[in-house]
């Protein structure tokens, strides 16, 4: 399985940390390796001091496809999650200054938080779903999918031409605004339409 993410996916988050926004999907992928099983607590990694969460809508591809149009890309999912791109910002901006690859700073062990799946026939509009990220039980990240500047459908389309998607693979469709750095003792939970789909404590 391998686990495809999108950047720079919602105007809000493209400004708070400054970044172009993109004429096309900006992509990269996260190894297998990087799911963190679950009931696991997340270890901030040695090689970080500025771990940030960043809360993202989850599709689950459900059978093999590849240069899928996109009125046909809903027949490619059936369920929806949500989950966070964990991200070393201090090791990210500085492969990034270089033009360097962020694999190290995103595909690290544990940084892709998975959710429970939702199938997607429970919830009412894909294109006006609301989710939320708990820090210690406040409100730090708030989106809505209406906000996003690539649709599932579109992005399903788009990374389809380059990548053959498999029964399995995950997509993560980028973060809104309200970014932030982890600290150990941190709980934090993720909510889906009134619906909590994941928790995790950093240690
Ligand atoms: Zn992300």
């Amino acid at each position: 399985m391998k686990i495809i993410c999108i950047g720079r996916n919602y105007a809000e988050h493209i400004a708070e940390l400054n970044n172009e926004r993109p004429s096309e999907p900006v992509i990269f992928i996260k190894p297998d390796s990087a799911v963190l099983p679950k009931e696991q607590d997340f270890y901030i990694p040695d090689f970080s001091k500025d771990i940030h969460y960043e809360v993202e809508v989850l599709v689950k591809i459900k059978k093999v496809g590849k240069h899928i149009a996109k009125a046909f890309a809903p027949k490619y999912y059936d369920e929806i999650g949500l989950g966070i791109d964990f991200t070393a910002r201090d090791l990210q901006g500085q492969l990034k200054e270089k033009g360097l690859p962020w694999e190290k700073a995103k595909g690290f062990d544990g940084a892709a938080v998975i959710g429970t799946w939702v199938a997607k026939d429970k919830l009412a509009n894909l294109g006006q779903l609301g989710f939320e990220l708990k820090k210690n039980g406040v409100v730090v990240q708030s989106g809505n999918t209406s906000h996003m500047l690539y649709s599932i459908d579109e992005i399903i389309s788009y990374v389809s031409q380059f990548f053959t998607l498999k029964k399995g693979d995950v997509i993560f469709t980028g973060t809104p605004a309200g970014v932030g750095k982890v600290a150990p003792n941190d709980y934090l939970s993720g909510i889906l339409e009134n619906q909590e789909l994941f928790t995790v404590t950093i240690k």
